[in-house]
């Protein structure tokens, strides 16, 4: 316990009495994420305001007390969960949209606001903010900066960090600061914005968010490819990405079909084992012209179905099943080691086979789908974590897909961070200097290690 009764008083003159929860029943909502783990808080801390997070943090740093920043928990590597205790400082009441530029493409927002949210604000404007993690209808802005969140669309726009132009935030000490710009360019001092992105809440509370956005395409069109083989399948996305940069290229093996086969449109051939999701955008024209570019191209792979959606309700169906995969897994087995891989595109079937290959060797299911576009492929080992025998299994297959990924010149997470799950692994990817040079950061930036700790570094 680092929350002692002085500790609490002192928090209490930081925010109104609805503002701090310390009843176990209402903590127990703060003590999960998308990890399935659990780790209680003592208390919990709803700021509304950029000054209280900066007075919640001089409490935090007198008395000493670890403070982890939570959005809306959907992290999938355990970042937001209070493993050493202390404060939970959940940002969900900071939701405002401040500002929407329309003339110079810029919307600023508090980090609260749930993704979705944004783009439906934007709509109307005929603006676009791109990045869309699976999560996208609950996650909030402030976890996809923490995380440098990308989705489907990153193909084609990017992922987070290509859209934060600047932040407000609060550092462990309660100190405030402004990184970036609102203008198109800037390159004033080094770049303290990308160093807050994707840094997991370990560096300081993000608190306000400048983002370009850009003009909505107007036009969209779903297109679906079964294959057969993995092999060819996952073989077909570099040759299919010189010819056209579709708004997003997905891919899911035949487990993953399976799990969501209720919610997928069409009857799917039996021999099926691998689909690419691809959607095309821009102007109407555009759109017809990369699907002709699209078609010429397959009229010379040996697919078993290509098909686009003709209505609104399968493109939404076809997304919604999309999107479905990672929470169906359980119907697998109770828990699951989601790895979120990259790989150069043209060694996606390399990839993909060996995980075929760790499948193979183990009793565990293992499955794969995802951004194949951007070769970050999801790799889900099933497991129930009650099962010692099972845990090891799914542990040294880990292990070896992570040291694969290495040697297939990969990177060990594309987008869910490294939080609490992949902090052994670190070293794997990271040499010593760079190693130490980012623990010199988080001790510069945070030298009591109250921030999120535990968290990144083995
Ligand atoms: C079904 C499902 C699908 C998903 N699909 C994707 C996907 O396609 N792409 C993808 O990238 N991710 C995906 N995720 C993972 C997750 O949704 C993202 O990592 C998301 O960015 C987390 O946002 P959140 O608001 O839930 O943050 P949380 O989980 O609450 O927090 C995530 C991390 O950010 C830190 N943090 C949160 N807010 C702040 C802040 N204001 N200041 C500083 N640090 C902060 C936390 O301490 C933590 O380390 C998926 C998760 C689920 C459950």
């Amino acid at each position: 316990m680092s929350l002692t009764k002085e500790a609490l008083q002192a928090l209490q003159k930081c925010v109104d009495p609805d503002q701090l929860i310390n009843a176990h029943e209402e903590l127990l909502c703060y003590s999960y994420d998308g990890t399935g783990r659990e780790f209680l808080p003592e208390a919990v801390l709803l700021p509304v305001s950029n000054e209280e997070v900066s007075s919640i943090m001089k409490v935090a740093s007198a008395y000493n007390i670890p403070v982890v920043p939570r959005g809306a928990g959907s992290g999938m590597t355990g970042g937001s969960l209070p493993v050493a205790g202390g404060l939970v400082l959940s940002l969900t009441r900071m939701n405002r949209i401040i500002e929407i530029d329309k003339d110079n493409q810029i919307a600023v927002v508090e980090p609260g606001v749930i993704n979705q949210q944004l783009r439906q604000a934007l709509h109307p404007l005929g603006l676009f903010y791109p990045p869309d993690p699976a999560s996208l209808k609950f996650c909030t802005i402030g976890g996809n900066v923490a995380e440098c969140a990308g989705g489907p669309s990153a193909v084609k726009y990017g992922v987070t960090r290509d859209y934060v132009l600047g932040l407000d935030a609060v550092l462990a000490d309660g100190r405030e600061i402004s990184t970036g710009v609102r203008t198109a360019k800037g390159v004033v001092g080094y770049d303290l914005t990308r160093l807050l992105i994707g840094s997991e809440g370990t560096l300081a509370i993000i608190t306000k968010i400048i983002l370009r956005v850009i003009p909505r395409p107007t036009s969209r069109r779903t297109v679906l490819l079964l294959s057969d083989s993995i092999a060819d399948a996952t073989g077909l996305v570099a040759r299919l990405l010189h010819i056209i940069t579709p708004a997003t290229l997905e891919y899911l093996d035949a487990t993953a079909l399976n799990i969501v086969a209720d919610k997928i449109p069409f009857q799917l051939p039996t021999q099926t084992k691998a689909m690419l999701l691809l959607e095309l955008d821009g102007s109407k024209e555009m759109v017809a012209s990369q699907a002709n570019q699209l078609n010429n191209f397959l009229e010379h792979e040996n697919l078993l179905m290509v098909k686009s959606a003709s209505t609104d309700e399968e493109r939404d169906s076809l997304w919604q099943a999309r999107r479905s995969v990672s929470p169906a897994a359980f119907a697998l087995k109770p828990d699951k080691m989601g790895e979120d891989v990259v790989v150069p595109r043209s060694r996606i079937p390399k990839l993909v086979a060996y995980t075929e290959h760790l499948a193979k060797i183990s009793t565990l299911p293992i499955f794969t789908f995802g951004h194949a576009g951007d070769g970050n492929i999801h790799v889900n080992i099933m497991l129930d974590r009650s099962k010692p025998e099972e845990v090891e299994q799914a542990n040294d297959a880990k292990h070896k897909l992570f040291k694969q990924v290495i040697d297939l010149g990969g990177t060990i997470s594309g987008e869910h961070g490294i939080g609490l799950t992949k902090k052994d692994y670190l070293a794997i990817e990271l040499p010593p200097t760079s190693l130490n040079i980012q623990r010199q950061l988080k001790q510069l930036f945070d030298p009591q290690n109250i921030l999120n700790p535990h968290k990144i570094f083995p």
